[in-house]
């Protein structure tokens, strides 16, 4: 093998991108293969969401720490991912709900975050879009916002070159050299791709939605989803021709809404799709989520729409990212082997993710949160977590099996 780096990092989206520059700003010669082009996966076609307002304390600090980089983003690197503070209002639809979105501020604030709980019509005078009945008001917070995807995509290209990664486009992983170790276990040694192998002794595994049958490729059985996720975009309208509206999430119908170029944007995932790549809109899903806009925002009725996309999303059993060794089905760690996934919030999450997976694949250790729950061996062979599931997320599919 004549090719040679410190770390291989398979594709480009902005986990392995983000990775790559943190850990080639370190010191490292960083290669990334991306079976297509940069972006090409979940990272160019998301929402934009990023909250803070996580539901676990590991899940709050890899939002805060996210929000912090986007803002420092332009000092450090030149560019940005277009980061704009919005507010973010959660919804509480039921007394249930309630009961346990208190509880989440109470968690948050003990984390220091500055989120507090508005009733009904504190938030709808917040708002005045939004209708004062059919539900209870939630939790918010200011510093909550988002990000253009397309934009990051290219912020992160450009620091993969400042930072001299070498960017392999076209080029797709095809599996992991290994040698046994004198005293047992296995160490990485190579990686394979269609375009020639590469010798290094860590690789780090992204691939978002793909990242399945990546860990497949490297020998391991990683529980992760794929799942269709749409998004529409409706016609400009005065009342969102504002500088400023808190983005809403109504997270028990998996249903969300920003501002997006004088109009609203809303996304959803539909609690019963089944997993798989997304191939097609689901026009009649389309027509429910679009009633239950419009219970929540009247003036929606009338407007037309302008964009509309469904694109496969990532996401983990319990919604929680995996950050952590490759181990084996046999529960064999592969030594310089490691993945990364932000389970289906990589907007939110994502430099955070990067940043920790940099960290853990060339120092084996990380500060930024405590992860030593959140690597593979939570889950069983059947790819269910011992964790309780982060309880901000969209409804996921309950199991990531597709096949
Ligand atoms: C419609 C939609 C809306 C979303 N909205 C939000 C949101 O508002 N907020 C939020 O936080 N998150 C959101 N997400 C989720 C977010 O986009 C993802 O969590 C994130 O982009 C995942 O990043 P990634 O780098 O892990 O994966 P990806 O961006 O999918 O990148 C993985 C890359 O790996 C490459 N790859 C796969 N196999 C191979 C191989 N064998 N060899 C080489 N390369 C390979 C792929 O081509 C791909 O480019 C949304 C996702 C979708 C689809």
């Amino acid at each position: 093998m004549t090719a040679r780096a410190d770390l291989v990092i398979i594709g480009a989206g902005t986990i392995g991108g983000w990775a790559s520059v943190f850990a080639a700003d370190a010191g490292n010669k960083v290669v990334v293969l991306e079976r297509g082009l940069v972006g090409m996966g979940a990272s160019s076609r998301a929402a934009g969401i990023v909250r803070s307002q996580g539901g676990t304390p590991a899940t709050v600090g890899l939002g805060r720490w996210t929000i912090d980089f986007y803002r420092g983003q332009a000092a450090a690197y030149g560019t940005d991912s277009g980061f704009r503070e919005l507010g973010y209002l959660i919804l509480a639809i039921t007394e249930e709900d309630e009961r346990s979105g208190r509880e989440r501020v109470a968690m948050q604030r003990g984390e220091g975050l500055a989120v507090r709980w508005l009733d009904a019509d504190e938030a709808a005078g917040m708002m005045p879009t939004l209708a004062r009945t059919g539900h209870r008001g939630g939790s918010f917070i200011e510093t909550d916002g988002a990000i253009d995807p397309p934009r990051n995509v290219r912020a992160y290209s450009l620091a993969m070159q400042a930072a001299g990664v070498e960017l392999r486009e076209r080029t797709a992983f095809t599996g992991i050299r290994v040698e046994r170790r004198r005293g047992g276990g296995s160490r990485v040694v190579g990686v394979d791709t269609d375009g020639g192998p590469i010798a290094t002794e860590r690789v780090l595994l992204t691939g978002g939605p793909s990242l399945r049958s990546v860990g497949r490729l490297a020998g391991l059985r990683i529980p992760a989803g794929a799942a269709r996720h749409t998004v529409a975009v409706l016609e400009p309208h005065e009342a969102f021709a504002v500088e400023r509206m808190a983005m809403v999430f109504d997270i028990g119908a998996g249903l969300y809404w920003r501002l997006e170029e004088g109009g609203l944007l809303f996304g959803w995932s539909d609690p019963d799709e089944m997993p798989g790549e997304a191939r097609a809109i689901d026009w009649h899903a389309y027509e429910r989520w679009r009633e239950r806009l419009t219970g929540f925002v009247p003036l929606t009725r009338d407007l037309g729409i302008r964009r509309i996309w469904c694109a496969t999303i990532d996401y983990t059993p319990d919604h929680l990212p995996i950050v952590g060794p490759g181990i084996t089905p046999d529960g064999e760690p592969i030594e310089g082997l490691s993945v990364a996934s932000a389970g289906g919030h990589g907007m939110m999450w994502g430099p955070a993710v990067a940043r920790v997976a940099a960290d853990l694949a060339i120092h084996g250790r990380t500060e930024l949160i405590d992860v030593s729950d959140l690597g593979l061996d939570r889950f069983d062979e059947h790819g269910r977590s011992r964790l309780a599931a982060d309880p901000i997320a969209l409804p996921f599919p309950a199991s990531a099996e597709d096949d």
